[in-house]
């Protein structure tokens, strides 16, 4: 792997870090992409450095770590592991989903609520980060098992929660069934019906049009304003999509309509390839409605392929969008995709790609829109479900597609004026990081030492 020299008081920080919070790879990695882009703020503000301002931004505000105990249907006791990181509150409430997924351990909740910070800043919406979770694997699960789980996890996580405090949503494993548990038990324990606590709601009951769609939506906007400066379309274009699940169903869906074709997605078995196109309905009806896997879009698609353990990524396409999990783009994978004729990279999952993956992409000078700008429509998203929620008004789809496209444009704009501006044109890494961080880092400083 290569090591990016970074200035020596940046250095100094990101070593702090690793030290600090041992054993936490992926928040070293977040921290450490976020450090690279910030040497030439450092150097126009050295106030910054006497502040620490990023010392201070590195170390969440608070971490809750709770036990979870709830009785499966056999009648066994299972006690798993819940987390809250309330990140940073510069900007607005917490806000940031819960993932609910074997793998999760405080490393990635930091790592993810990490990224939200600058990701929230980017929305222009008035949202501060947190990420939170628990090692509940949902997957076989039934739904009283999952109901349970959800109650057990509520009754801890509810003391911390409200809509100015802290507002979480979904992530992976936690779509509208478990956002429906989890808010039934908030509203029991509560004993208020305080819509704003949460988003990703039913639509029946708070939820927002287009916020289930607006990760996956988004994603392909942010796809076509990277393409558009570049004097290209998205129309015409061969897209893999990684995943299956919200994100990468929506970004097919956009993708479909706006003229460009995915031929292929995912889950951790295999992927499967479609060249006339995923059929979305199919999709969904396998992994929305049954809860299946994607190999059984191939049973009953006789011109689709299922390859078990295969990579996507070796599939030829012009346009990728990483939409399952994080380091799922590896330096290997990169250099498959760019020899294979890709143009653009767009990151619906959060950081999908590992560090010597994007410096492949960077030097083969493709559009590569890093998740923290590209797949910010559905926390953009959950910020216009909490406005609904505050003023008791619901909008139609029309409108609130149209506010999701609009903010898209205007984050995938300031990325780029920001690259510019400090002399890495293109550099959409460096725009992002930069202009999340000088949002939250200028509030923190009208705010006195905090
Ligand atoms: N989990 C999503 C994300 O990574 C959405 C968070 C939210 O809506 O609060 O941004």
């Amino acid at each position: 792997m290569t090591v990016v020299v970074i200035d020596e008081r940046l250095e100094k920080a990101y070593q702090d870090v690793v030290r600090r919070n041992p054993a936490e790879a992926e928040f070293h990695q977040a921290v450490r992409e976020v450090l690279e882009s910030l040497g030439p703020v450092l150097a126009k503000r050295p106030d910054f450095a006497d502040s620490r301002i990023i010392e201070r931004i590195c170390e969440p505000e608070r971490q809750i770590i709770f036990r979870v105990v709830w009785q499966n249907d056999a009648g066994e006791v299972e006690v798993n592991r819940g987390f809250r990181v309330q990140f940073n509150s510069a900007l607005g409430p917490y806000k940031g989903g819960l993932r609910f997924h074997p793998s999760v351990y405080l490393g990635i909740i930091k790592f993810l609520g990490f990224e939200q910070i600058f990701k929230n800043a980017l929305t222009g919406m008035p949202i501060g980060g947190a990420k939170g979770g628990s090692d509940f694997d949902p997957k076989g699960r039934s739904d009283g098992e999952v109901m349970r789980f959800c109650q057990a996890f509520m009754t801890e996580l509810y003391r911390h929660l409200g809509e100015y405090r802290d507002v979480p949503a979904g992530d992976i494993g936690v779509g509208a069934r478990e956002i429906g548990y989890l808010f039934g038990q908030f509203k029991r324990i509560a004993n208020e019906y305080e819509s704003g606590v949460l988003t990703g709601k039913g639509l029946g009951w708070g939820g927002s049009l287009v916020r289930k769609e607006a990760t996956g939506y988004g994603a392909v906007f942010f796809a076509r304003e990277m393409l558009a400066v570049r004097g290209q379309e998205l129309e015409g274009q061969t897209c893999l999509v990684s995943g299956s699940g919200n994100v990468a169903i929506y970004t097919i869906e956009k993708l479909h309509a706006l003229g460009a074709k995915a031929i292929a997605c995912s889950d951790s078995s295999g992927f499967v390839v479609d060249e006339d196109g995923i059929d979305v309905e199919l999709l969904k009806q396998v992994k929305e409605v049954e809860r299946r896997r994607v190999s059984e879009y191939a049973t009953r698609k006789p011109k689709a392929r299922f390859v078990p353990g295969g990579n996507i990524w070796e599939v030829p396409a012009t346009v990728a969008f990483p939409s399952a999990t994080q380091n799922e783009i590896n330096g290997h994978d990169a250099k498959l995709l760019v020899k294979n004729g890709c143009i653009a990279v767009c990151e619906g999952a959060n950081m999908p790609t590992t560090p010597d993956g994007i410096r492949v992409f960077q030097e083969a000078k493709i559009a590569y829109g890093l998740g923290k700008a590209a797949n910010a429509g559905g926390v953009a998203t959950s910020a216009l479900e909490m406005q609904q929620n505050a003023s008791r008004d619901y909008w139609s789809f029309e409108y609130t597609e149209a506010r999701l496209q609009k903010i898209m444009s205007e984050i995938h704009r300031v990325c780029y004026e920001t690259a510019a501006e400090y002399g890495s044109p293109g550099d959409y890494v460096l725009g992002a990081n930069i202009a999340g961080f000088l949002k939250v880092a200028d509030a923190m400083d009208a705010f006195g030492l905090i």
